[in-house]
């Protein structure tokens, strides 16, 4: 049974149906034990001996503990024939009485198994109850009706019995018990919304053809059945069973594996969305959204670290499912669950935060929560951390994937930072040559294939080399940082600066015209000039601007060479100013309109 949140006047007209028919399906059981004259066709209407009513009981029960799922979403346990067998062979009313109960246990078991800690709040509760008694009331009513329909207690068993008058009540009572069974479970769904068409694909049919094929099986039983020598019926309940545990143990393997191929699925997926980008801020982005889709219990992600100011504050990148990005808070980490993971270097596991020692250092205070480490060069630089609202609904099963995801991420992430030590300049944090070279020979290559433009900036400081020998070097490095500065907050998110040689900046624009990039060059410029620097120093820059295809250049090399020579003409001409290759493009300049 499977409980799904059902709106309020549904619910309830749910639990009204499901206690109004198990009630009358006790009552009937009750009556027809009570009253003489039950059952209809029946030479008497007393109870069977008691030890063939315990042995059949044992038999249905331990087959419904080992309930199997036949088909994704059908759990079917094949123990109808018994049902139907106890109807010849003790008698309708003690039949369904036996059923009754038998179901009521694995109800109620199945009930508390499914409740996994507190998760079931008490609205559920009552859910659960109506249907254990629907379930069991149900069911032996239905079954002592078909069993009357059919006039099982009339049956006569012995040496002098009809094997086909046998056959024909079984296959009855077995095809009657079914049809009553699913129509009123039917009935059931359709109130919570199942559709009926949808209940009959996925149940009715696997669950009547698979629990039909066994009706012969009753027979046998009912052939076999002597209360004076049990050791027949004994030995083919034992039999029976034997198989339906072979068969449960079968299925059950199976679902693991298509469980952890779907993982692996999922991890196969995450990886190669990961090997796809080295910006930092996308994969920390990729990690949180597949982490989330991946492990469909958790509500929110969080990344944590210890702020390196050794204030002993966490700083955390918390980001919720549906909200698309993160959210940075800082929290202390003294008693935290994201601190012990940093101080001890193991996975920690709160199936319910209420009852922890450790608080999850997000907004989040009550539900479950699972951190991992990120250990990167043999220390654990990080923790990796998924919160449900509900207790319970984090467990070792998510612990395990977002370990495996964590390992991914880790790797990632580790590599992500290699190549920003590599490829970032650290004085400025422009990009290094290295990067500026390659970005241009890929951005050459897009405006060939697709028939753009784009255009490169040489930008050098004007008497530098003055200023170190006035202000000394250091004052120079601090002038160079915050005309990097300066450059990049000109710039748009697709540009790319990089510090070409001492003090030289390159910048690639993509789709810029000649046009264009004039007025960004000149921003540029006048964004240097017109800062001060130090107490009273201004500082200037001339620029050189080149265009692919404008300016005519036949290849990348030509066209940094084109704006390299720009900016010598600059210099000439008197520094703090721009210049273009082919000269001319001020006058372009004055009336381009930049897109964003
Ligand atoms: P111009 O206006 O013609 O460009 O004159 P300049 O003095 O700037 O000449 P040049 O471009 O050749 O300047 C090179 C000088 O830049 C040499 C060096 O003193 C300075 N420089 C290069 N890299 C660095 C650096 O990383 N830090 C500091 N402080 N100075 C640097
Ligand atoms: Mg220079
Ligand atoms: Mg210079």
């Amino acid at each position: 049974m499977e409980l799904q949140p059902i709106a309020g006047g549904r619910r309830r007209l749910h639990i009204l149906f499901m206690a109004a028919v198990g009630l009358l399906g006790w009552c009937t059981l009750i009556a027809a034990y009570a009253l003489p004259g039950l059952p209809p066709g029946g030479e008497d209407g007393t109870l069977a001996a008691p030890l063939p009513v315990v042995l059949f009981l044992v038999v249905i029960v331990a087959a419904r503990g080992m309930a199997f799922p036949l088909f994704p979403k059908t759990v079917v346990s094949l123990d109808g024939a018994f049902y139907v067998a106890a109807t010849l062979c003790l008698g309708s009313v003690t039949a369904g009485i036996l059923v009754a109960i038998a179901l009521t246990l694995d109800a109620s078991v199945r009930r508390v198994h499914t409740r996994d800690s507190r998760a079931l709040a008490a609205r559920d509760r009552l859910d659960s109850i109506a249907y254990v008694v629907f379930f069991g009331g149900m069911s032996g009513a239905l079954l002592m009706i078909s069993a009357w329909l059919f006039r099982a207690d009339g049956a006569l068993l012995g040496p002098e019995m009809d094997h086909l008058d046998v056959l024909f009540r079984v296959v009855g009572i077995g095809v009657t018990l079914l049809l009553l069974h699913y129509g009123v479970q039917a009935a059931r769904l359709k109130i919570i919304g199942e559709s009926i068409a949808s209940f009959f694909r996925r149940t009715t049919l696997p669950g009547i053809v698979a629990e039909a094929s066994l009706l012969p099986l009753a027979a046998v039983v009912v052939y076999l059945y002597d209360p004076d020598r049990p050791l027949g019926f004994s030995l083919l309940g034992a039999t029976y069973l034997l198989i339906n545990f072979a068969l449960s143990r079968l299925t059950r393997t199976s679902d693991q594996l298509r469980h952890r191929v779907g993982e692996l699925e999922t991890l196969n997926a995450i990886a190669r969305q990961l090997a796809a980008s080295l910006e930092r801020q996308e994969l920390v982005t990729v990690v949180a959204r597949e982490t989330l889709r991946a492990i469909p219990q958790a509500d929110s992600l969080t990344l944590a670290r210890l702020d390196d100011d050794g204030h002993g504050e966490l700083v955390l990148d918390h980001y919720e499912r549906g909200n698309a990005r993160f959210e940075r808070i800082r929290a202390p980490a003294e008693g935290s669950a994201p601190a012990r993971v940093l101080e001890v270097g193991e996975p920690l596991s709160i199936p319910d935060l209420d009852y922890s020692a450790y608080f999850p250092a997000c907004s989040a205070r009550r539900g479950s929560w699972v951190g991992i480490p990120m250990v990167m060069y043999g220390g654990v630089e990080g923790v990796i951390a998924i919160h449900s609202a509900r207790p319970g609904a984090l467990g070792a099963e998510q612990r395990q994937l977002l370990e495996a995801i964590g390992a991914q991420a880790t790797v990632a992430l580790q590599n992500a930072r290699l190549y920003e030590l590599a490829m970032v300049d650290g004085l400025t944090g422009l990009f290094v040559r290295r990067y500026f070279d390659a970005r241009r020979e890929e951005e050459i290559e897009r405006a060939r294939r697709y028939d753009t433009s784009f255009s490169v900036v040489m930008l050098d400081i004007d008497n530098f080399k003055a200023l170190n020998d006035t202000h000394g070097h250091q004052a120079g490095d601090r002038v160079l940082r915050r005309l990097a500065a300066a450059v990049k907050r000109e710039m748009r998110a697709v540009d790319t600066a990089a510090r070409y040689g001492g003090e030289e900046i390159a910048m690639l624009l993509p789709r810029t015209s000649a046009a264009e990039a004039y007025q960004v060059a000149d921003r540029v410029r006048a964004a240097i000039a017109g800062c001060e620097q130090e107490a009273g120093l201004v500082v200037t820059a001339s620029l050189g601007v080149a265009s692919y295809p404008e300016c005519g250049a036949s290849d990348s090399d030509e066209l940094l060479a084109r704006a390299d020579r720009a900016l010598y003409r600059a210099k000439r001409a008197g520094k703090n100013r721009v210049e273009t290759d082919p000269p001319g493009g001020k006058e372009l300049g004055a009336g381009a309109d930049r897109g964003g």
